[in-house]
C-alpha cells in the first residue's frame, strides 16, 4: 500500500460560468482514483493578477491521495482539458485552472512540476482559501500561512455568499 498524502489543489476560472466550473471541478476531484476530498474552501472572487479578462472565481480543496504527484498533475490537466481549457496566449482567460499547490512535505522542481507552487506565497486568491481550509498548514519552504497574508492585503478578493 502506498502512503496517503495530504495534497492541496488551487482552482480558478474566469471564463463562462466560472462559479459553476469551479463547483463541477471540485466534484470531479472527489472522483479521482485513490483519492478522497478532505475539505473544501468557500468560493472567492478575485481581481485578475498576471492575467487578463474578468474577475476570477477561486477555491482550494484538500485531497487525501495515494496517487504520486506527477500522476495527480496529469489528472488535473485532464480535468482542465475536459473543461475546454485552451492556452491561446500566456495568462489568457481560462475556463478552469487547477494548480497543485502543496503535496505533503514534498518539494519537487522539475520541467513539468514545481511543488509547492512557485507563486502561491504572494497570491491572496491562493492563501485565503488555503487558510480557511487549514490555518495551521505549513507550506514547505514558506512556512505558515498567516504571516504571508500580511503581504497580500492590498489584493482585491472577497468571499462569495
Ligand atoms: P498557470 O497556472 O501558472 O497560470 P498553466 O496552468 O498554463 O499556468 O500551467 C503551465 C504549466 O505549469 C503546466 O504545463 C504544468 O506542467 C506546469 N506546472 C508546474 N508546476 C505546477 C503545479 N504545481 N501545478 C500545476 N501546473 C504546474
Ligand atoms: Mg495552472
Amino acid at each position: 500500500m502506498s502512503v496517503s498524502v495530504n495534497a492541496y489543489i488551487g482552482l480558478g476560472a474566469n471564463l463562462g460560468d466560472a462559479a459553476a466550473s469551479v463547483r463541477a471541478a471540485i466534484h470531479l476531484l472527489g472522483e479521482l482514483p485513490n483519492t478522497t476530498i478532505g475539505g473544501c474552501s468557500s468560493l472567492y472572487r478575485s481581481a485578475p493578477i498576471d492575467a487578463t479578462g474578468d474577475d476570477f472565481v477561486n477555491a482550494a480543496v484538500q485531497l487525501e491521495t495515494t496517487l504520486d504527484a506527477h500522476t495527480l498533475l496529469r489528472e488535473l490537466q485532464r480535468i482542465e482539458h475536459d473543461f475546454g481549457r485552451a492556452r491561446p496566449f500566456r495568462n489568457a482567460p481560462r475556463t478552469l485552472d487547477l494548480d497543485l499547490l502543496v503535496f505533503g512535505d514534498t518539494v519537487i522542481q522539475d520541467k513539468v512540476l514545481e511543488v509547492p507552487h512557485p507563486r502561491m506565497g504572494n497570491r491572496a486568491f491562493v492563501l485565503l482559501p488555503l487558510y480557511e481550509l487549514n490555518p495551521q498548514l505549513a507550506i514547505p519552504g514558506l512556512g505558515q500561512i498567516e504571516p504571508l497574508l500580511a503581504h497580500v492585503r492590498d489584493q482585491s478578493i472577497e468571499k462569495l455568499p
